[in-house]
């Protein structure tokens, strides 16, 4: 008896330590990852700069090594490419997606997400021309650190996936989500096959903070049995939970796609966005705890029946959509072409004369196919007359309803007919040296427009035509001339 005692506390010993020795290598790697990654040589992972370059190596390398296969069938690497203007130049930009294939042969065709941005500020520098870099220790190499470990975990034990798994290292989160963004309007699957996305965005703080937040958890439904069950066994508090997702982090473009999703957070606790978030201030026995929370977690929501968003989160999803429909758009149009006149009676046409004008237009989308335009103009028509060019100066207010393809979001693009009434006041003007006389001319004029063109990120191209209604002259003795206008024309949204 007392040697099977002895034997059970050896055991007992064991095991423990086996367990101590499994944390401290989790812990210790974890602690490497964040530890290269915001280290100096990576300067910060800006946007499109060589630190992050090298952190995309470092992260690539890991994926591989510990069995995330890229999920891109098309390229053998792990890269999702985009491109992305900050004003006039061009950024790479990239993501980086890894696929674990979950076990389940139904389930295994929907997919949780786990996702950290890998970019951060970079570097700038001061006035005495001194480098400054933000190393972004927990904004975000934690994150990226700890979905390296989650994919490590899964992968070397596919059999606790029923689901499948993409782990992927988002770029350009600083920019505005852009890469989220990107990744989410360009799906090689349907969106729906998306169960839930988590956000590892800052998770290095548990100490600090006191608790992980996990806003946004009920925007699936049945969460919070699972939680409370899973912070008893790993002994850890949860704070922020709520079906509302988080904006300012990965979750807002799932979220906005009816996809639920959570961020996973220690909160504002390191010094953020500062040249002072640095390796050696994360908490790691932290990350630990984290770690086996989110392992468990996603263990068990892989294996759930189905995974239902929550009414909420669709019905905030369909707003936003809605809401982005409607985006109302302003701009500057400048139109070049030629004019002329036509005399209805006498089948007659009088020779075309350069025409230009140069105004402001409001753009207001009704649906996904359908805009209103309304634009003010400073219009100089005209067309070539006996004594030399005749000339008007006026202010022509069209209206054009454009029946279009919706936006494709990443190039904005979008083509498009249009037809609409327009007015004209004609203030002033010249028939060959004459100035007209604007009781024999008419100052108001009717007519309508035609067109068509397209919009490619903040510029439209179009051609359009403007046909007046109303005769040039107010006496009906007078014969019936038409004014006519043909424009190319170049907008500029602001
Ligand atoms: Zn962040």
């Amino acid at each position: 008896m007392k040697n099977t005692f002895i034997a059970f506390v050896l055991l007992l010993h064991i095991v423990s330590g086996l367990y101590a020795t499994k944390d401290k290598s989790l812990r210790d790697a974890l602690e490497k990852h964040v530890q290269i990654l915001a280290s100096d040589s990576l300067e910060g992972r800006g946007l499109g700069t060589d630190g992050a370059e090298r952190a995309r190596k470092y992260i690539t390398d890991q994926f591989s090594e510990v069995g995330i296969s890229p999920w891109y069938k098309t390229s053998d690497d792990y890269f999702q490419l985009f491109g992305l203007r900050r004003q006039l130049i061009w950024a790479k930009a990239l993501n980086i997606v890894g696929f674990i294939e979950g076990s389940d042969p139904v389930l295994k065709d929907e997919y949780i997400v786990i996702g950290a941005h890998y970019d951060h500020l970079g570097f700038d520098f001061d006035d005495k021309e001194q480098k400054t870099i933000y190393p972004g220790a927990d904004d975000n190499a934690s994150g990226v650190s700890a979905i390296i470990e989650l994919g490590k975990h899964f992968a070397a034990s596919p059999h606790l996936l029923k689901r499948s798994l993409l782990v992927i290292a988002f770029d350009a989160e600083e920019s505005g989500l852009l890469g989220a963004e990107y990744f989410i309007n360009n799906l090689p699957i349907d969106p729906g096959q998306i169960k839930i996305m988590f956000s590892l965005d800052m998770v290095g703080m548990l100490k600090t903070h006191g608790k992980l937040d996990l806003k946004g958890i009920n925007s699936a439904e049945n969460m919070l049995e699972i939680i409370d069950n899973l912070a008893e066994i790993h002994n850890i508090k949860i704070g922020t939970t709520g079906n509302s997702i988080e904006r300012h982090t990965d979750t807002a473009p799932f979220g906005d796609t009816g996809i639920p999703a959570v961020h996973v957070f220690t909160g504002l606790k390191s010094p953020y966005h500062k040249p002072e978030d640095t390796y050696d201030l994360l908490d790691y026995e932290g990350m630990v705890t984290i770690h086996s929370f989110m392992a468990d977690l996603i263990t068990r929501i892989s294996a759930m029946p189905e995974i239902v968003p929550d009414a909420k989160s669709i019905s905030d999803a369909n707003n936003t959509r809605i809401k982005r429909a409607k985006r109302m758009y302003t701009g500057l149009t400048l139109n070049v072409g030629s004019g002329y006149h036509q005399y209805k009676d006498e089948f007659y046409r009088a020779n075309s004369a350069v025409i230009g004008a140069v105004g402001l237009f409001v753009q207001l989308p009704l649906s996904r196919l359908l805009s209103v335009q309304q634009e003010v103009i400073y219009d100089l028509n005209g067309s070539k007359a006996e004594k030399g060019v005749f000339r008007r100066h006026a202010v022509t207010f069209p209206l054009h309803l454009q029946f279009g393809t919706p936006r494709i979001s990443a190039a904005n693009l979008r083509s498009y007919v249009f037809a609409g009434p327009y007015f004209r006041y004609n203030f002033a003007g010249f028939d060959g040296e004459t100035p007209l006389n604007f009781t024999i001319y008419q100052e108001q004029e009717w007519g309508y427009s035609l067109g068509l063109g397209f919009d490619i990120f903040d510029f439209s191209f179009g051609y359009s035509s403007r046909s007046s209604l109303t005769s040039l002259f107010i006496d009906n003795q007078q014969p019936k001339v038409f004014d006519n206008n043909h424009y190319f024309s170049i907008g500029y949204r602001f």
